[in-house]
């Protein structure tokens, strides 16, 4: 992954033919909503039903965060602490790395992607085609706020911190709006209330990656 001085990439590194072939046939789910949404949980629980790869970004970030040899391991660590965003080529290299690395996987819930329109319309240029589907959990700014202050007892993570939580938040408000309307208008949207009852959420979930498994086998 190509660091410049003290800096991470804003731009992504291209792939070359045979790699974007490798990226052409598994399912890929985008699922995305506002830190605390549950976006998360239901990932984990849809990769296990569908044997999928659930790709967390936050996750990747947090692992590359906590590599004592990598030169980025401390920006990353700041910007996170910053509640604002890693930069997008940093993002996407990780992005396609990590599936590239993934051999022969049907399918990828990848959830925190993308964190605004830029990320949206870089992942089509370096990998060549959208994805899927994108499901969105919609959920009120008060549920967000109520489960990460809760989770923050936990102390499972650091920027689970009212001050950070309220950037995360303010950070997502500022650029989740054209992500949403660039995939409505892709008809590739779908929401979900994530303040309903979590089975209820989790069949939606189901309903909409079996519509996608369903035209994908008759595309085959
Ligand atoms: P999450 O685990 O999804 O709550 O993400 C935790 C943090 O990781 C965010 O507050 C951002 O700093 C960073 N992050 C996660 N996903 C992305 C993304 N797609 N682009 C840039 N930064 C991200």
């Amino acid at each position: 992954m190509g660091i410049c001085q003290g800096k991470l990439p804003e731009t992504p590194k291209p792939l070359n033919c045979e790699l974007r072939e490798k990226l052409r046939s598994p399912i890929i789910v985008f699922v995305i909503g506002g830190p605390g949404s549950g976006k998360g949980l239901h990932c984990a629980r849809l990769a296990t039903k569908y044997n999928f790869y659930h790709m967390a970004v936050g996750e990747l970030l947090r692992e590359e965060a906590k590599k004592a040899t990598s030169s980025s391991s401390k920006i990353i660590k700041d910007i996170m602490l910053r509640g604002a965003l890693v930069p997008a080529g940093f993002v996407m290299d990780l992005l396609t790395d990590t599936m590239l690395r993934t051999e022969n996987a049907k399918g990828f819930f990848i959830d925190g992607f993308p964190r605004g329109i830029r990320q949206a319309r870089l992942f089509e240029e370096v990998v060549g085609r959208p994805p899927n589907i994108v499901i969105v959990f919609d959920c009120s700014t008060e549920t967000m706020i109520q489960r990460l202050l809760l989770r923050s007892h936990t102390g499972t993570r650091a920027d689970d911190h009212e001050r950070i939580i309220r950037q995360r938040l303010e950070t997502h408000y500022t650029l989740s709006e054209p992500v949403l309307t660039y995939y409505l208008q892709k008809s590739l949207l779908r929401n979900v209330l994530g303040e309903e009852p979590s089975e209820i959420i989790f069949a939606k979930c189901c309903s909409v990656v079996d519509d996608v498994l369903k035209g994908h086998s008759v595309q085959d």
